[in-house]
Parts: C-alpha cells; sequence; structure tokens
C-alpha cells in the first residue's frame, strides 16, 4: 500500500469507525457465534499474493464483526467500561504512525519526555502526593500495559528490596531460603491478578478477610502479620484495592498504611477502576492514608476514556523499582542515562509504545472538567439504577452504590439470580457478569457507554425486570 492508497483507505476507515460508533446500538451487543466459528468462515492458510482492499473488508463485515462482543455498546453492562473515546483512537493513529519504540530516553525523547510529563499531571489531578511525582526527582509514572502488569512489578519490587533487606541481615542465607519465608496479603476481594502476582513472583500469600462493607480492615491486617512472626515468616507486602472488581468496595487505606509503615511492608494500592474517579475532588476521601503507600496504579484505559493499552502506575521511590528491574547491555546504553528516565528500567517489556500520546490527547481535548463530568454523570446514572432496583421489593442491592457499578440479586436462592443472568444474556438484550460476594451470587451492572443516558437505564432495568418475572415463574413451578 503506498501513501495515496493509504489516504484513501484511511479516510474510508475514518467513515468505517464513526458510522460503527453511531450505529452500534443497531446491533445484538453479544455475538451469536460458537466457538470455531471463524475457521469455518476463512480460508486455512495465508494467501500467497496480496488481496483487494475491498475483499479484506467485505471479511471483516461478513466474518468478524458477527463475532464481536461490542464493548461500547450502550447495552454493554459487563466487567467495567473499556474506555474509547475518538480523541484517544486518534492518539493511538499517530502513535502507530510514528512507530518509534520508546525503551530509553534516546530511543525517541519525545516519548518518554511526554510520558513522565502526562504521569506528573494526572498525579495531580487525582490528588496524589508529590512525592509521586516526576518533577520531585525521587519518584514518578509509568504507562504499563495493564493493572496486572502494575501490581506484578510492585511486587517484584517489593520482593527485591525485601530480600537486599534481608541479605543485609543474613548475608550467608540463600536468597531461595529467604523467599520461603516472606509473605504477602491482600483481601478477599482483590483481583484474580493480585494472587496471579503471587504466584509468577513465588511468594506465599494470604487472602484476607473484609468488614461488613467489603473493606479489608488494619486490625485484620495486624492480626494476620502478627501470627504470621510468631510462625517465623516474614511479612514484606500488601495490596490494597479502591474499588475491589466484584462490588466496588474500598480497603481502608488510613488503617493499612499506618501498619504498613510501622511494620516495613511495601504497601502497593490497586485502584484500576476507580482511580479515575479520583479526578473529581468528592472521591479524593477514599484515598486517605495514600501517602503511606509505596506504590499506585489505576487504569484510564477503564474509566478515562482512553483505549486500551493505558495503565498509569506511580512509585514514591523510583529507585526501588528500577534496581530490581535494571539490565543494562552495551547497546541500550546513552550518554543521557545520568540525566534522563528510561522506562525499560520500570517494568517488564523492553519496547514499548508511545501510549502518552493518547492519554495526552484526551486529557486536553475534554479538560479536567469534561473528565469531572464523565465521570460524575456514570455516578449518578449507578445511583439512579441502584435506586431502581432497591424500589422493587423481589431485588436487593448488595453493597453501597458509590461508582458506576451496581450489584444486585433477587432475594432468596443464589440459583433464581444465575438464572436471571443466565436468560437476560441469552436474550441478547443487554450483557452483564456475575460476581461471587461472601457465597451470594449477584449481577454486576456496570455503565460502560460513553454516552450513558438515563433513557439506557430504564431500558436495561425493564429487560431485568420483564425477565425476573418469567424466570421467578419458571422457578415456582
Ligand atoms: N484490578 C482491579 C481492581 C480490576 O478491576 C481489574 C480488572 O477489572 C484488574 C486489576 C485487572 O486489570 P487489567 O486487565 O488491566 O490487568
Amino acid at each position: 500500500m503506498n501513501a495515496s492508497e493509504f489516504r484513501k483507505r484511511g479516510k474510508e476507515m475514518v467513515d468505517y469507525i464513526a458510522d460503527y460508533m453511531e450505529d452500534i446500538e443497531t446491533r445484538r451487543v453479544l455475538p451469536e457465534v460458537q466457538p470455531g466459528y471463524l475457521r469455518e468462515m476463512l480460508p486455512k492458510t495465508a494467501p500467497r499474493k496480496g488481496e483487494k482492499w475491498e475483499n479484506i473488508m467485505r471479511d471483516v463485515n461478513n466474518a468478524i464483526m458477527p463475532g464481536i462482543t461490542h464493548w461500547q455498546h450502550p447495552r454493554f453492562h459487563a466487567y467495567f467500561p473499556a474506555g474509547n473515546s475518538y480523541p484517544s483512537i486518534l492518539g493511538d493513529m499517530l502513535s502507530n504512525a510514528i512507530g518509534c519504540i520508546g525503551f530509553s530516553w534516546a530511543a525517541s525523547p519525545a516519548c518518554t519526555e511526554l510520558e513522565t510529563l502526562v504521569m506528573d499531571w494526572l498525579a495531580k489531578m487525582i490528588g496524589l502526593p508529590p512525592v509521586f511525582l516526576h518533577e520531585n526527582g525521587i519518584g514518578g509514572g509509568v504507562i504499563q500495559g495493564s493493572a496486572s502488569d502494575c501490581v506484578l512489578v510492585s511486587l517484584l519490587a517489593a520482593r527485591f528490596a525485601a530480600i537486599k533487606d534481608l541479605k543485609s541481615k543474613f548475608p550467608f542465607v540463600e536468597d531461595g531460603v529467604l523467599l520461603s519465608r516472606m509473605v504477602a496479603y491482600r483481601s478477599k476481594l482483590a483481583h484474580s491478578c493480585v494472587e496471579k502476582a503471587a504466584m509468577i513472583a513465588m511468594v506465599k500469600m494470604r487472602e484476607l478477610d473484609t468488614d461488613d462493607k467489603f473493606s479489608l480492615r488494619g486490625a485484620t491486617l495486624q492480626r494476620a502479620i502478627d501470627e504470621d512472626r510468631k510462625l517465623g515468616l516474614i511479612p514484606f507486602f500488601v495490596c490494597a484495592t479502591l474499588g475491589t472488581t466484584a462490588v466496588c468496595s474500598f480497603d481502608n487505606l488510613d488503617e493499612l498504611g499506618l501498619i504498613c509503615e510501622r511494620e516495613n511492608l511495601w504497601l502497593h494500592v490497586d485502584a484500576a477502576y476507580a482511580g479515575s474517579a479520583f479526578i473529581c475532588p468528592e472521591f479524593q476521601r477514599y484515598m486517605k492514608g495514600i501517602e503511606h503507600a509505596n506504590s499506585f496504579n489505576m487504569n484510564p484505559s477503564k474509566w478515562m476514556l482512553v483505549n486500551f493499552d493505558c495503565s498509569t502506575m506511580w512509585v514514591k521511590d523510583r529507585k526501588l523499582l528500577t534496581t530490581a528491574l535494571t539490565v543494562d547491555p552495551l547497546y541500550l546504553q546513552h550518554h543521557n542515562s545520568d540525566k534522563a528516565v528510561d522506562f525499560r528500567h520500570w517494568g517488564v517489556p523492553l519496547s514499548r509504545r508511545f501510549r502518552s500520546l493518547k492519554l495526552w490527547f484526551v486529557i486536553r481535548t475534554y479538560g479536567i472538567e469534561g473528565l469531572q463530568t464523565y465521570i460524575r454523570e456514570h455516578t449518578r446514572l449507578g445511583k439512579k439504577f441502584g435506586a431502581l432496583v432497591r424500589s422493587d421489593s423481589r431485588f436487593e442491592v448488595i453493597g453501597e452504590v458509590t461508582m458506576g457499578l451496581v450489584c444486585f440479586r433477587l432475594v432468596g436462592h443464589n440459583y433464581h439470580t444465575q438464572m436471571l443472568l443466565r436468560a437476560i444474556n441469552m436474550s441478547g438484550k443487554l450483557h452483564m457478569v456475575p460476581a461471587l460476594i461472601n457465597d451470594q451470587y449477584v449481577i454486576r451492572f456496570a455503565i460502560c457507554a460513553q454516552n450513558a443516558s438515563e433513557d439506557d437505564i430504564r431500558f436495561a432495568w425493564n429487560v431485568i425486570g420483564e425477565m425476573a418475572v418469567e424466570v421467578l415463574e419458571a422457578c415456582r413451578s
């Protein structure tokens, strides 16, 4: 493809994307395909000669689109929002065109410098303490591919620091022996990626109970630490969650932070979804105690109109992160290493895309106020939906509705709620996913679409109400 054909096809693609977004409502939110459907439709081997663009796009329409779950659809209420917006798409387009691989400052100075600048902007927007900013020279932020990556690298940094500290006290003890004594903590509502990080890092991790508001409290952590120290274990890491996946509850950072500081534990805070809400000052109360954290992550690619991938993470002391992740072959070195940030030392991959462009485009296009309006509207709709559920005695809301997530169930046996969700998803009218909270099966209703409206909420509630009648009748007979 040459530049002139790219101009033509590129313009067509922009129209295709705009049409897709504008007409998305006419599609079924969930596809009706079966596993293996695509292999039946497309050739088993790659073409020997290049094909016509028209044929590729024909297959996009006939084979790909029927197998898409439409995450941007107004009837999509599953998981959490998959951030998206036109400025973000355009930012990614430009990043793809520039095509630089920004592993070091020298590999593309603007790529690194924009990332440090925008991470400072965002840190200020959500009210992180100044120590987490690049401009103060000790901490700083970095864009990773996912929240799972952020949690993993935090755990790796904490593990490295703990082993180093233990080595200084017990120089003749093998690393493996020290590691076998170390223990980390998370609440039972922490995302599964926290458990996975512990598996990868080969550290023991204890799952702790939450209180009646689904919050991990200081006393529970302290009890676990005391028990483990008595057993000769070495507590070293806690992952707290602000905005749990199941129910959007908040661990008590203030209590956990003081304990971590006193007991010398690394405190990581995972705010993958809820972190974007901290752009609004009224939500920053959930971050009380953040000054005790060593690292923090949130996903603009969930709730800040930036498309995947864009997970932002900050550390209070960048050296603790980079010493755990630095290997430095000659071919990657440059003569400004001592004056500049090299993000290859801040994560697992070497190569990295110019992701800060889309974040910068989004923040500049909407402004802080535009993003606040978006978050507040989703929260208003979440509360509105919660009120509709509460007004119907067949249902109950589980947990507090603080943001754009409502967890609800049919009063009574889990089976009824399971049947209800199954019927709704099979109808293709809405898409939601479940969670298990203290053995209660709940349906998670997340406000996801960028321009979600009250009409969408009412539509969803009507579908749920009608299906509930059918399910309850079927369960009775
Ligand atoms: N942490 C929380 C609280 C989440 O809700 C999620 C995903 O929903 C994750 C971590 C994992 O996010 P990612 O897919 O970016 O790894």
